[in-house]
Parts: structure tokens; sequence; C-alpha cells
């Protein structure tokens, strides 16, 4: 009889901010742990927001979790105590670098099942890191949703409050709001103000 090890798999789950995801990680890490499966979790450490050992959500459900400065890190933090775990959930991965695509697929052929959650779009609407990537190769992608802020309607878009255009601004409340298509705004005064046009791309340096 064939002693193959029987595949892992991948499962995604994204959204906007405070669409649930981490939310939704914690939920399924929890329901392995009931079922006895042993179970860790992986942060990238620009999201300092709460605690360096546990991921959050915005609706203060947390699970323990190892705090890492990107893939390499979080390949030795895990390699040693693979044979032992069963579950690998990663949080925030749209700020791990390209380097995450090899791993998850490494890890589904070792048998493990891997959830990774992490935001799909940035401020800008634009594909966020590799988390499109992952979209495409995993088993199952969850989609999530939040709510508008403007109008209550279904949100799939991170508004950024504010004037920086940096891409990574970490934070919360105050800072981001989930919008609805029609209340987004890719470029935005202060205070979100409804008033701009929605703006087409605009003229990336070095693009031509
Ligand atoms: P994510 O990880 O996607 O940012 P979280 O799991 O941290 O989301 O938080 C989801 C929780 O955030 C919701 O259950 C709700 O309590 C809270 N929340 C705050 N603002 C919103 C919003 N605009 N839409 C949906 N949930 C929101
Ligand atoms: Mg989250």
């Amino acid at each position: 009889m064939s002693s193959e090890l029987i595949p892992g798999v991948l499962e995604v789950i994204t959204g906007p901010m405070f669409s649930g995801k981490s939310e939704e990680l914690i939920r399924r890490l929890k329901r392995a742990r009931i079922a006895r499966q042993r179970v860790v979790c992986f942060k990238p450490d620009i999201d300092l927001r709460y605690h360096r050992t546990s991921i959050a959500s915005h609706s203060d459900q947390t699970h323990a979790a190892t705090t890492v400065a990107n893939v390499e890190r979080l390949r030795e933090a895990l390699y040693p105590q693979l044979d032992d775990v069963e579950v690998i959930g990663v949080d925030e991965v749209q700020f791990f670098d390209a380097a995450i695509v090899p791993l998850a697929v490494e890890l589904i052929a070792l048998g493990k099942r891997v959830i990774m959650a992490g935001l799909d779009t940035t401020f800008a609407a634009e594909p966020f890191g590799a988390v499109p990537n992952l979209m495409a190769i995993a088993d199952t992608v969850s989609k999530l949703s939040a709510v508008c802020m403007v109008c209550g309607a279904a949100a799939i878009h991170t508004q950024r409050l504010g004037q920086s255009q940096e891409l990574v601004v970490v934070g919360a409340a105050g800072l981001y709001e989930a919008r609805c298509r029609a209340h987004f705004h890719p470029f935005t005064d202060e205070h979100g103000s409804e008033q701009l046009e929605l703006t087409p791309a605009l003229d990336t340096p070095g693009e031509s």
C-alpha cells in the first residue's frame, strides 16, 4: 500500500479591513484545537497593534501567534516543530513577501492544513502582495465583506482616511474605513469626503 502523504489544503480568507478575516481565522483555529489538532499561527511583525504573541480581531477575539519578521523567519520558526503541527494559520499575510507562495505549496505537499488571512486589495484598490497568487492556488477562498461606513451596504474596499500614500500605514479605526464600491475613493481628503470625483489611476512614476 502507498505510504504517500495525503495532500494538505490551503484556505484563503480575504476581503477588506473589518470584514472579519481575523475573526474567521481565529474561529477555524479554535475549532481545529477542539478537534485536538495541533495548531500554530504566525503574523508579520509589521502588525504590532495588539500583541507580539497573539493575533486579534477588531471584535477582541484572540489566538496565540508567533510574530516573525519575514517568510524566512517564519520558516525557521515553523520547521523545527513541523512534524508536530497539523494546522498552520497566518494572519495579515499581505505583508509577507512573495516567498510565502512556495512555502504554502510546500506545506500543502507535506499534508498540512494551511489557513491564510489577509487583505486582497490595498487602499488604492490594487491587488495586495502575494494574496492574489495565494487565492489562485487555494483550495478554498472565503471572500468576506465588511459593512460600508457611509451607507451600510456590503463593503469590498478599504478606504484610507488621510493623506498618506504610503502602502503600509498600520492602524485601524480612525485611519481606515470599510466602503462599498459607490462610496470608495482611492484618493481622498482627510475626512474621506464624498465630494471627490472617483479619480482614474494617477500616473505612476516609472510607468508609461
Ligand atoms: P479583519 O481581520 O477583516 O480586519 P476583524 O476580524 O478584525 O476583521 O474584525 C471584524 C469585526 O469588526 C466585526 O465582527 C465587527 O465587530 C467589527 N467591525 C467594525 N467595523 C466594521 C465594519 N465596518 N464592518 C464590519 N465589521 C466591523
Ligand atoms: Mg485582521
